[in-house]
């Protein structure tokens, strides 16, 4: 989870084929590529919450980042989140600005993001249960498993509405565009979304969420 800049740069973003943020364009103003640097950096400081290992095999504690919900500044925090799961339209219908974390969600639901990643944590470390296989780093780095589940719940997803889906950044954008930065991302997403709306949710994060705990279940519940 990362906080969403005050300056939005998603405009001047490249996409990746899959719709993964992969840069800033050079015509881009300075502030956005500001808020860019800013925001891409993959730093726990920018999280609301983070995993740490805890001990032997798949424990994971939950670590709330104090500079963002301590005392200081958890009003603020609070204040920023909830303005970032709002979407806006033009009066004729037509979404100018998607929401940046899930619609309907709440602060609350950073905490769900988190069981996103704790659940494609899980299952890589099930997958690879040597702490010093390489394959396990690199799976995790890769967000491989979020991966194959985001490939899983779209064909399924196809299969059941028989029709054509739009294009993968128009599907993850339908989630919010937090899930657009990465297939790890969308599945943290994914379980905020599905935490804050249930059966509400976009079929997408439903169809995620699903497919990770079959996962779970095939890799020792
Ligand atoms: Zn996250």
């Amino acid at each position: 989870m990362k906080v969403a800049p005050e300056y939005d740069f998603f405009g001047w973003v490249y996409h990746s084929s899959i719709g993964d943020i992969s840069g800033i364009r050079d015509d881009a103003p300075e502030e956005a590529k500001r808020a860019y640097e800013e925001f891409m950096r993959d730093d726990p400081k920018d999280e609301y919450a983070y995993l740490v290992p805890a001990g032997e095999g798949d424990k994971f504690e939950i670590v709330f980042n104090t500079d963002l919900l301590g005392e200081e500044k958890a009003a603020e925090s609070i204040r920023h989140y909830l303005e970032s799961t709002k979407k806006i339209t033009a009066p004729d219908g037509t979404v100018i600005r998607y929401n940046f974390h899930p619609e309907g969600s709440s602060i609350g639901n950073a905490l769900s993001h988190i069981m996103g990643h704790l659940m494609e944590r899980t299952l890589v470390n099930r997958i690879y249960p040597d702490p010093d296989d390489f394959m396990r780093v690199i799976t995790w780095k890769l967000g491989a498993v979020a991966r194959v589940i985001y490939k899983e719940a779209k064909a399924e997803l196809a299969e059941e509405t028989g029709e054509a889906l739009p294009s993968d950044l128009e599907l993850r954008l339908g989630i919010s565009e937090c899930a657009t930065i990465n297939l790890s991302e969308t599945l943290a997403e994914a379980m905020a979304d599905y935490a804050a709306n249930g059966e509400k949710a976009n079929p997408l994060s439903i169809k995620m969420v699903e497919t990770g705990n079959r996962k779970l279940e095939e890799y020792g519940g």
